[in-house]
This record gives structure tokens, sequence and C-alpha cells, in this order.
């Protein structure tokens, strides 16, 4: 599968046994992202925040 970096927009391949929750690393930037969305031509992922900070969700 692919999925598409939220800070650089790299297109990059994750594992295909990727699971909602996983994070990965984009190779582009270094991002850690979590993958929030699977299906479809890309995997959707948001960046994890690292900082502890609680946005209410
Ligand atoms: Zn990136």
């Amino acid at each position: 599968m692919k999925a598409e970096c939220e800070e650089c927009l790299a297109i990059f391949d994750v594992s295909d046994d990727a699971i909602v929750g996983e994070v990965v690393t984009c190779p582009e930037c270094g991002s850690d992202l979590e993958v929030v969305e699977l299906g479809g031509e890309l995997v959707k992922t948001r960046k994890v925040q690292l900082s502890g900070e609680d946005w209410g969700e």
C-alpha cells in the first residue's frame, strides 16, 4: 500500500498489512505518522503529536 505524508506530501510505501493506529515514519521528512484510515488508493495518515498536549478529542 501507499501512504501520503501529511507533513511533506510525499508518497511512500507502507506494509500491506498495516493497521489503523500503526505508526509509520515518512522516509522523506522523518515525521511519525499514525495510520488513521485504510482502503482506497492511499492510506490516510495523521502526524503523531509527541508533545503530549491534549487537543480535546
Ligand atoms: Zn514527510
